[in-house]
């Protein structure tokens, strides 16, 4: 990749080269717009929310329209998938399980069973027998469904990349933008390198779209960076391959107060990945990547030791380190164009842990937003702005409000 200084105008400039970036990019770019897409490290860093191994992606969300997003979702990552000429997904199936009674666990059947979407119900004693490795509490109820696995993150990245070249769009990393400004008739982005000019502006920052925002609209949006772990634990190493998806352990998720959710090994051998869903606010900027043991002991421990009949190490993890994602307060995501006189700037944000399965489909969102101003067949208003302005409930979960 080239240096120097960038100039010129593009149809859209992109700022922020995770997997969302790239996916908006790629979508802007086949539909032959010129697209200009900004990162502020080198592609494929370890700094932001993107990297890694693996993602889970699943059908299953208590949430009906999150649940038909991801049929539209799956679809779009076939697409990608045959536009590259390889994969970044495998499927290993599905677990999700909890209590009978839980709330997520029973509106997630209502959503598979309102789409038809293909899932078995399955008891305790049912789990044991076509899980041997998995031992679940008799008032528990467990989902199976087929369609569910892991997306390799870099990989995805790395292939949305690609994609976005290939189909014509401009790419700058060490590239920092510093300034978004509403012109009458556009946008001007003033980077560490130069300025642009652009119609469209989509902000896909991840954990810095708070800071950057503040700076171009004086607006404080309600996104907060977590600092997270991820944690490898050791199978059994007489059995290394028993949590292997071959063998048919799927991704699963725990429905209990605080989700927990995991995947097969598959990355490394003799180790699944089995984290918990909660961390502390954090700057992106100064944040350390040291793990938070205390809350590996404190969350995932006991639940390792409890459903995987002692198979696993759960003492402590071979490999843990900490990273970060950005939540919203009522953990739904913000895709909105800005208030007022800068609504040619858009932003795609706060994708709360749960964003990366969707990532082509928000591309396909934000490019709709460039283009058209309107996105068919997505539910806009529980991802706009200005819900945390009238809505109470949301304002008293929250982290912070607008
Ligand atoms: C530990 C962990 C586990 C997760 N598990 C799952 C999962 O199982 N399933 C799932 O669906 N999702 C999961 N997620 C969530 C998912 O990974 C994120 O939602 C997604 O990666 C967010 O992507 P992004 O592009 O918005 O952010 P990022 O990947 O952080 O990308 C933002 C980019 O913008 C760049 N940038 C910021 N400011 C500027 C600037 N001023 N100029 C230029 N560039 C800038 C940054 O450097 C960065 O590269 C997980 C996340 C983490 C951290």
């Amino acid at each position: 990749m080239a240096d120097g200084v960038i100039s010129g105008e593009y149809d859209v400039v992109v700022v922020g080269a995770g997997i969302m970036g790239s996916s908006t990019a790629y979508e802007l770019a086949k539909r032959k717009k010129s697209v200009l897409l900004l990162e502020q490290f080198d592609f494929l860093h370890r700094r932001g929310s993107s990297h890694g191994e693996s993602r889970t992606i699943r059908l299953t969300y208590p949430e009906e329209y999150y649940t038909k997003m991801m049929v539209e979702a799956y679809d779009l990552w076939s697409q990608a998938e045959r536009d590259a000429g390889y994969a970044v997904y495998t499927e290993t199936g599905r677990l999700d399980f909890g209590p009978r009674d839980n709330p997520g666990l029973v509106a997630l059947i209502a959503s598979l069973q309102k789409f038809s979407l293909d899932h078995e119900i399955l008891n305790p004693d049912h789990v044991s027998s076509r899980f041997p490795m998995v031992e679940i509490p008799d008032h528990w109820v467990a989902v199976y469904t087929q369609q569910g696995g892991v997306l390799l993150a870099t990989k995805a990245v790395s292939m949305f990349l690609s994609l976005s070249a290939k189909h014509g769009a401009t790419l700058r990393d060490r590239t920092k933008v510093l300034d978004v400004k509403s012109e009458v008739d556009g946008v001007v982005v003033t980077t560490s390198r130069g300025s642009v000019r652009c119609g469209k502006c989509v902000i896909t920052a991840g954990s810095w779209v708070t800071k950057l925002v503040k700076g171009i609209a004086e607006l404080d949006i309600p996104i907060v960076p977590i600092h997270t772990t991820i944690a490898y634990w050791e199978v059994d190493p007489e059995d290394p391959d028993l949590y292997s998806s071959d063998r048919g352990f799927p991704g699963f998720q725990i429905y209990d107060e605080l989700p927990v959710y995991g995947t097969p090994s598959l990355e490394y051998n003799g180790m699944i990945k089995v984290n918990s869903h909660r961390g502390n606010p954090c700057d992106p900027d100064t944040r350390s990547v040291a793990p938070d043991h205390k809350s590996l002991r404190d969350y995932v421990s006991p639940w390792l030791a409890k459903i995987f009949k002692g198979n696993v190490r759960h003492d402590v993890p071979v490999i843990a380190e900490g990273c970060i994602y950005s939540v919203t307060p009522d953990e739904d995501f913000i895709l909105d164009s800005l208030p007022g006189k800068d609504s040619n700037i858009l932003i795609a944000g706060g994708f709360s842990g749960h964003g990366f399965k969707m990532a082509p489909l928000i591309g396909r969102i934000m490019a709709d937003l460039a283009c058209a101003g309107s996105v068919p067949g997505i539910p806009m208003e529980y991802f706009s702005l200005n819900r945390f302005a009238s809505n109470p409930q949301v304002k008293e979960k929250g982290l912070l409000s607008l």
